[in-house]
């Protein structure tokens, strides 16, 4: 099963993810497809580290920053989204905002 990009994330920014309890930042290659998932506060932490970003850069700026080849067609063009694990459901998704609020 596959990750579920939110629609239009990929215009916003890292800090989004609040916006959508229990989604994950997912990067895709825009030539093959191959994707990986993180978590989006670790992302958020790591760019505070290096002192390049935070909850307010943008996930297209993300996208860019990545400097490693597709481990699956060795090129570098990347796309950065919020997303849903498979397994997430309407109802998994209540259950969290609720936890949070
Ligand atoms: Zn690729």
């Amino acid at each position: 099963m596959k990750m579920r990009p939110i629609a239009l994330s990929g215009r916003g920014t890292v800090g989004d993810h609040r916006r959508y309890p229990g989604c994950r930042l997912l990067i895709t290659c825009a030539l093959c497809g191959w994707e990986k998932s993180y978590n989006p506060e670790r992302v958020i932490a790591r760019l505070r580290e290096l002192n390049t970003g935070g909850h307010g850069t943008p996930l297209e700026q993300v996208a860019r920053r990545i400097g490693w080849n597709c481990p699956a067609c060795h090129h570098v063009r990347w796309r950065a989204d919020l997303a849903w694990a498979p397994g997430m459901d309407v109802r998994e998704i209540k259950r969290l905002t609720n936890l949070h609020r």
